[in-house]
């Protein structure tokens, strides 16, 4: 047939963003996902108490300790983690719907949930945002002011460890300014995308 396409990929593709506290991966995440109609964000799973400009469903769902065990007994997560001293996980079932749908799906997850990810998802697109240093990723914890000042410790903290992990990730891109970082993210997928086509 004439008219039909040479190729149409019939999965979608795995973007994971991992990255320190406020190196800016969710205000990447929310500029690709508006440029890219077939893109969609996971929303994941955490015990982490919501902040106040927070939406349910929209950032998180926000779970008990308890049902957050409960799903993971089930074996209801894609992959999951206790980061800074709550549970986060990727929802499975959400997930591997909206890939065998032909969407392509961004993971915004820590170190530790994307080495579980890597695993089982080799073709993924496996993505490391990092702030232009650690003096302007201190400046950027206190002026969100969202957490306490042991909580902004402890994430500065782990950051120097998940730095230390970069070189897992097949990207690393400087989050200076947010325009220019997403301009990377988005060239990494298109070029990503084309590397993986197969007629
Ligand atoms: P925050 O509390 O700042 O929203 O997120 C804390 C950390 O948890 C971030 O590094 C974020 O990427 C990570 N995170 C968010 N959702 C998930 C998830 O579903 N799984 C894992 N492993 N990490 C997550």
């Amino acid at each position: 047939q004439l008219s039909e396409p040479f190729f149409e990929r019939d999965k979608g593709i795995l973007i994971v963003i991992s990255g320190p506290s406020c190196a800016g991966k969710g205000s990447v995440c929310k500029i690709i996902c508006k440029n890219n109609p077939d893109l969609r964000l996971s929303v994941s799973e955490t015990t982490r108490e919501p902040r106040n400009y927070e939406k349910n469903g929209r950032d998180y769902f926000y779970v008990s300790k308890e049902s957050f065990e409960e799903r993971i007994t089930q074996g209801q997560y894609l992959e999951y983690a206790t980061v800074y001293q709550n549970y986060y996980g990727t929802p499975k079932d959400y997930v591997e719907q909206l890939l065998d749908s032909g969407y392509d799906v961004i993971l915004e997850i820590d170190i530790q949930g994307a080495a579980k990810v890597r695993s089982n998802y080799k073709e993924g697109i496996y993505i490391f945002i990092v702030p232009p240093s650690m003096q302007e990723l201190r400046r950027r914890i206190e002026e969100r002011g969202t957490e306490s000042k042991e909580q902004m410790e402890m994430r500065l903290n782990c950051a120097y460890e998940e730095m230390r992990n970069a070189d897992d990730y097949s990207y690393i891109v400087i989050n200076d300014k947010l325009e220019e970082a997403a301009r990377r993210v988005q060239s990494i997928i298109t070029a990503e995308k084309c590397r993986t086509e197969r007629l």
